[in-house]
């Protein structure tokens, strides 16, 4: 994700953080599945029990009513014998559940709980298949799912929230899971999603798009999106497919656009072969705070630049192929995406002296608390979007001018290539790098992950980026 802010925007109210209290998974009943995986922020999201392994959505959406009526059909493995068990889910009104094709009961409850209880007991280490019908208007609700373009098409994008908001799911980045997607709109709407575009076909009155997404994606990275796109078709020089659609007001983008297959040629020398079959873009043209590296194909906001769409092309490494296990490990996403953005790229591609850069930052806020107060590593609820964007960057520079670029780079690059299609950690990340390089990194680590102060001089200027 990238927002439109820049650090020196920030008002005081970001920066005070939010103070939510952290609701707890009810785990009295033994035989139910945990309402929460205990995320430390978000210990409701995703559901204990069972691992879903594939989603297959069908929606119809009408545009002039908003209405979606859909149908979910979820392939999931138990991982204890359960009586109940939970889905995420806050979208339209539900009409049937089925597990296993027999009716079962259920109940929505807290801000985003589906409670389903099957006729018959699931047993441990045996497949499972959920089917759940809905329909009704879906609401646009602060940035975290549903929004309207001038057009009157629509989008999901949110992070860390989104899908829940048009079909059920185990909405942790812990569960990852292939899916597929059926949409049908009428006929002279179009619609974009994560993956190959398998099929689009035109009968009576009403399109419908099979999209595919071959390789697992977290709930928040998948995406449905309905406008009257304009579409650009590029190829790489290895064959990959690259589909971006454009909304009617954004097709100003589409030279930055026209650059996607030099970008992942950029990326590729940096972290490993591209993660998926095909790639592109959704270019929007509402009003939106924000950018998102939905899977495969981002959501672009109208201020997007070329280092916006850099850095959400690196998420389809650092994010989405690995993805992170807590929320807290938010840094592993967005230090990489910005340094790489805001000072690869430059460096390479423009010969920028990005040491120079990285001293003028730090003079800039050396002596400004407020710059350095937000831990990158954990850096609290509803704080995750703030640092990581605007400290990260230094931090990455800084731990490469400590290692030497012969140690930093192919470390980087294997961490994330070894955790392709998985999870991982703030922690297993420093360990990692520790294993690369004969410098005790502890105290280096420490100063710039853990620390709400600025890091010492020894650290702010390591090597060659001594002033
Ligand atoms: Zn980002």
């Amino acid at each position: 994700m990238r927002h439109g802010w820049r650090y020196a925007m920030l008002g005081a109210t970001l920066l005070a953080g939010a103070n939510m209290p952290a609701a707890q998974a009810d785990s009295t009943d033994p035989l139910a599945g945990a309402p929460g995986l205990g995320d430390p922020y978000y210990p409701l999201d995703g559901n204990g029990g069972y691992q879903a392994d594939h989603y297959d959505v069908t929606v119809s959406y009408d545009p002039p009513t908003r209405q979606l009526i859909g149908s979910t059909r979820i392939d999931a493995t138990a991982t204890q014998a359960m009586h109940a068990f939970n889905l995420d889910y806050d979208g339209p009104q539900i009409s049937k559940v089925t597990v296993n094709n027999l009716p079962a009961a259920f109940d929505r409850n807290g801000d985003h709980e589906l409670t389903i209880t099957p006729l018959l007991p699931l047993l441990p280490g045996l497949p499972f298949t959920v089917a759940v019908q809905y329909a009704g208007p879906v609401n646009s609700s602060d940035d975290s799912g549903w929004n309207f373009s001038p057009s009157g098409g629509a989008f999901v994008a949110g992070e860390p929230h989104s899908a829940s908001s048009w079909y059920p799911l185990n909405d942790s980045p812990l569960n990852k899971a292939t899916f597929t997607l059926h949409a049908s709109v009428p006929q002279e709407w179009e619609v974009m999603s994560n993956g190959i575009k398998v099929d689009d076909t035109v009968q009576n009155g009403t399109r419908t798009v099979d999209w595919d997404m071959r390789q697992p994606v977290a709930g928040y990275l998948t995406t449905i999106a309905i406008d009257k796109f304009q579409f650009l078709e590029q190829q790489r020089a290895n064959g990959t497919q690259l589909l971006s659609a454009f909304a009617p007001d954004a097709l100003k983008a589409k030279d930055i656009e026209a650059r996607l297959p030099e970008i992942l040629d950029f990326q590729e020398q940096l972290y490993g072969p591209y993660p998926f079959d095909v790639a592109g873009g959704i270019f929007v043209d509402t009003d939106l705070q924000f950018s998102l590296e939905t899977q495969s194909r981002p959501i672009y906001a109208p201020w997007t630049d070329l280092d916006t769409v850099v850095h959400e092309v690196t998420h389809q490494w650092w994010g989405d192929s690995m993805s992170v296990q807590h929320w807290s490990d938010i840094c592993l996403n967005e230090c990489f995406a910005s340094y790489t953005a805001d000072y690869l790229w430059p460096e390479r591609k423009d010969g920028k002296d990005v040491d120079a850069q990285y001293r003028e930052t730090v003079a800039k806020y050396h002596d400004d608390p407020k710059f350095w107060q937000i831990s990158l590593q954990n850096p609290g609820v509803g704080q995750e979007f703030t640092s990581v964007y605007y400290r990260g960057p230094l931090f990455l520079h800084a731990l490469r001018r400590t290692m030497g670029d012969d140690a930093f780079f192919p470390a980087v690059r294997d961490f994330v290539m070894g955790h392709k299609y998985g999870n991982a950690s703030m922690p297993e990340f420093r360990q990692f790098m520790q294993t690369r390089t004969p410098q005790d990194l502890n105290g280096f680590f420490a100063a710039w992950l853990d620390r709400t102060d600025r890091p010492g001089d020894e650290f702010l200027y390591p090597g060659s980026l001594h002033s």
